[in-house]
């Protein structure tokens, strides 16, 4: 055993202990006070820090401490989703790394919705207790709230094939790519599974939402000559709310042009969910930035399948510090980040017939705005 591992390992010992571990009770109660808004305080800060920290230490996502934490994030995400609605704009949900849900006043959808990490060693971890990933009475709740799932590619931390099972044995409507439903054929209920083909001047009508497709792909190489297919969706809530998903695209250079094309279309983004990142090709980021001024609620944050056996440290990065790696791309949008179980209500701030303006159009709950100009 090397001295890190031993380390790593006395430190597993004294966390099982609850030695040094920081009370994840306190942690979640300094989440609650502090919700995430437009404005970034050092109170949240702090309170992002606090739980960034816990997960950090080695093999965080096998402690039943942080599994019962992230339990009780879902419960509350559920029991908000199962009580109330926003009467108008639109209510943003974090699971789990990509795992978002957005609320409306009409309907429930998500994108990339997932259990948890897909990685046999965090599956198995949990050898005296509760796994990190949803319980069955989770995956039953998701499957009666949720109408409407979008996956934008097939990868494992991606989309999950317990709540995919369910989403379509209870009738709901599953969009995923060409690829992934042909990874699913042998499946009962592999028909059921959706397919949008790409649009550019005349949107899909999925349920009460309108929905643009772009084909895309996630790079294996930086030839781009290899790699798995992975759809962006812009998707409008009948209130007129835009949300852009792209998935795990890693270069920008197809999705900038497209969303050009979108845009002289007249469709705007007012939010925008999942990875800003490009990391093998052209970053677009800060140009899309400039066209539209979202919101960005930062995710594929904390995907421990990215991080190896027995080793500290933040996984695709911690909350803290997405936050502050994305923030000198994103100058006239608005960064923010949610932790599992939160949610920030977005609401339209444009009269109806109004010419658009981006520098303004989406208030928090609080009636303050969000974006700065
Ligand atoms: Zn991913
Ligand atoms: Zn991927």
């Amino acid at each position: 055993m090397n001295v890190a591992r031993y380390i790593a390992a006395g430190m597993t010992l004294w966390l099982a202990a609850g030695a040094i571990a920081p009370d994840l009770d306190a942690v979640w109660q300094g989440i609650l006070a502090n919700p995430p808004a437009r404005e970034h305080t050092e109170a949240r800060q702090e309170a992002l820090k606090a739980l960034d920290e816990r997960l950090m230490q080695p093999d965080s996502e096998r402690a039943q401490d942080v599994i019962a934490y992230y339990h009780r994030a879902v419960n509350r995400a559920l029991d908000v989703l199962e009580s109330e609605r926003p009467a108008k704009g639109i209510r943003l949900f974090q699971l789990y790394s990509s795992s978002v849900i957005v609320q409306t006043p009409e309907t429930v959808f998500a994108i990339d919705l997932d259990q948890g990490p897909h990685d046999n060693r965090s599956r198995a971890g949990a050898e005296d207790g509760a796994e990190f990933g949803l319980t069955p009475e989770h995956i039953a709740r998701l499957a009666r709230l949720v109408d409407i799932a979008f996956h934008t590619h097939e990868h494992d931390d991606h989309i999950d094939y317990e709540i995919t099972k369910a989403l379509c044995e209870n009738g709901k409507i599953v969009v995923v790519t060409a690829s992934n439903k042909e990874r699913c054929q042998d499946e009962p209920w592999a028909g059921k599974l959706v397919v949008l083909e790409q649009t550019l001047a005349q949107p899909h009508t999925v349920g009460v939402l309108t929905v643009d497709v772009l084909h895309d792909y996630q790079w294996d190489n930086e030839e781009h000559t290899s790699g798995t297919p992975c759809n962006a969706y812009l998707i409008t809530t009948p209130g007129g709310i835009s949300v852009l998903s792209k998935g795990d695209i890693n270069c920008g250079l197809r999705l900038y042009g497209w969303l050009q094309i979108l845009a002289a279309n007249g469709r705007h983004v007012d939010l925008i969910t999942g990875s800003p990142g490009f990391w093998r090709g052209v970053n677009t980021a800060r140009e899309i930035d400039a066209l539209f001024s979202p919101v960005w609620a930062i995710g594929h944050v904390w995907e421990f399948t990215h991080r190896a056996a027995g080793k500290p440290g933040g996984a695709t990065g911690t909350y803290t510090a997405n936050l502050l790696m994305t923030r000198h791309l994103i100058q006239k949008g608005a960064p923010i980040v949610l932790s599992w179980g939160e949610d920030i209500v977005l609401e339209p701030d444009r009269q109806p017939g109004q010419a658009a303006d981006r520098s303004k159009r989406i208030r928090t709950q609080t009636g303050r705005r969000l974006i700065r100009n």
